[in-house]
């Protein structure tokens, strides 16, 4: 029976070394070279220097698209705000309109 220590911090599917996922190989192609899925054939040979050289570009590479994500997501919420206003205002004039007495 497995062991569960409860503190593995390697999840399926994310290699520990470079973090590529099953959607997102590394641009060189790889695949899983372990049964656990926790570590990629384009990491498995690599000595410990060129893992954490590794380790360490993907972490810079992942805080870039994180920013962007981030920025895109303000871009997003301010689009989101000025779409509700207008939709307020032509709602508002809508209602008014409809509410015009006839005389
Ligand atoms: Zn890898
Ligand atoms: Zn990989």
């Amino acid at each position: 029976m497995a062991k569960r220590s409860g503190k593995d911090k390697t999840p399926r599917g994310i290699c520990r070394v470079c973090g590529c996922v099953d959607e997102d190989g590394c641009p060189e192609g790889c695949d899983w070279a372990d049964k656990a899925h926790t570590c990629c054939t384009a990491c498995i040979d690599l000595t410990a220097e060129q893992m954490a050289a590794k380790r360490e570009q993907s972490l810079a590479e992942l805080e870039t698209d994180f920013g962007f994500l981030i920025s895109q997501l303000h871009e997003l919420g301010a689009a989101l705000a000025r779409t509700r206003e207008r939709w307020q205002v032509v709602r508002s004039e809508q209602a008014a309109n409809s509410n015009e007495p006839r005389a």
